[in-house]
C-alpha cells in the first residue's frame, strides 16, 4: 500500500497530520515575519553606509552582531530570558502558560499563537480539498507564504522580495510541472498581474500625485497570476477590492483611522488570491450568472 491509498482510506488522519504540521509552521512563521523586516532593514542600513563611503554603522548595544532566522535564539523581549524548547509548543505553550512569559510573567501577545492557529486551519483546508499529492504540498507553501506577507504588510506596509519573489517562480515551475494552470496562462499570470497594478498605480499618480500602492503589490499579484492563471486575476482584483474598501471603510468610521493614512493592500490580495485557490471556479459562476 503506497501513501497515497493509505491516505485516501484514513483522510482524518492525513487532516491531524496536516494541522499539526500547519501549527509547527505556523510558530516559524512568527519568527520570519518578525525577523525578516529587521534583517532586511539592518542590510538597507549596512548598503547605505557602504554607498555613501561612511564608516560601517555603529552596532547597537542591544543589538547582536548576527541577526537571522536561526540566530539570536528566541527570547522574552521583557526579560530577555530565552524560551526553551517546552515553551516554544505551539499554541499548548500559550495556554498552558495562559499568555504570560514563564519567567517575568509579561503578557505574550495573542498574536503568535493566533497566527500559529490560522496556519493550522488553512493547512487543513488546503489539504483537504487537495488530498494527498505533491502539488498540495506546493500549495501549502503558497499558503504559508501569504500568510507570512500579510502579517508583514499589516506591521510594515512591505512586501519583501525575499518573499514575492520566490513565490512567483515556484508558481511558474508548479505549472511548468502540470500543477494548477497551464504554464503559457501561469506566464501571461505573472506578467499581467505585475503590469495591471503597475498601470494602476502609475494613472493614480500622474492624476493626483499621491502613491496608492507599492510596487510590492504588483510582484504579490505577479505572483498569484503565476500559480493560478491569469483568468484569476480580473476574480481576485475585485474580491481585494471589495473586502479592502468594507474593512478600510469600517476602519476609518469604527476606529477614527485617519483616511489619508496608507493601508496594506497586500492582505487582502493575499487573502482573494488564497479564495480564488480553493473556490475560484465556484465563485466565477457565480459571477458569470450575475453578469448575465
Ligand atoms: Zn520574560
Amino acid at each position: 500500500m503506497t501513501f497515497a491509498e493509505f491516505f485516501a482510506s484514513h483522510v482524518v488522519l492525513l487532516l491531524v497530520y496536516a494541522g499539526l504540521i500547519g501549527l509547527v509552521v505556523g510558530s516559524f512563521l512568527n519568527v520570519v515575519i518578525y525577523r525578516l523586516p529587521l534583517m532586511m532593514e539592518r542590510d538597507w542600513r549596512a548598503q547605505c553606509h557602504e554607498f555613501l563611503e561612511l564608516p560601517a554603522p555603529e552596532q547597537q548595544p542591544a543589538s547582536p552582531a548576527v541577526f537571522n532566522l536561526a540566530t539570536p535564539p528566541s527570547h522574552c523581549p521583557h526579560c530577555k530570558h530565552r524560551i526553551g524548547a517546552t515553551e516554544n509548543i505551539p499554541l499548548l505553550s500559550y495556554l498552558w502558560q495562559r499568555g504570560k512569559c514563564r519567567h517575568c510573567k509579561a503578557p505574550i501577545s495573542w498574536r503568535y499563537p493566533g497566527v500559529e492557529a490560522i496556519t493550522g486551519v488553512l493547512s487543513v483546508v488546503v489539504v483537504s480539498h487537495y488530498g494527498y499529492s505533491w502539488l498540495t504540498l506546493a500549495l501549502l507553501v503558497f499558503t504559508w507564504t501569504l500568510i507570512a506577507l500579510t502579517m508583514i504588510d499589516v506591521d510594515h506596509q512591505l512586501l519583501p522580495d525575499d518573499l514575492t519573489i520566490p513565490l512567483l517562480w515556484l508558481g511558474l515551475l508548479v505549472n511548468a510541472a502540470g500543477g494548477l494552470a497551464p504554464l503559457r496562462d501561469a506566464v501571461l499570470g505573472a506578467a499581467g498581474g505585475y503590469l495591471v497594478l503597475w498601470s494602476v498605480y502609475w494613472s493614480f499618480k500622474l492624476l493626483t500625485g499621491k502613491e496608492g500602492m507599492g510596487y510590492g503589490d504588483f510582484k504579490l499579484l505577479g505572483a498569484l497570476g503565476a500559480w493560478l492563471g491569469w483568468q484569476a486575476i480580473p476574480e481576485i482584483l475585485l474580491l481585494s477590492s471589495i473586502v479592502g474598501s468594507i474593512v478600510g471603510l469600517s476602519l476609518i468610521v469604527l476606529k477614527g483611522r485617519d483616511k489619508e493614512l496608507p493601508m496594506p493592500f497586500g492582505p487582502y490580495l493575499a487573502s482573494a488570491g488564497f479564495i480564488v485557490l480553493l473556490w475560484g471556479d465556484a465563485l466565477s459562476g457565480q459571477l458569470f450568472a450575475l453578469w448575465q
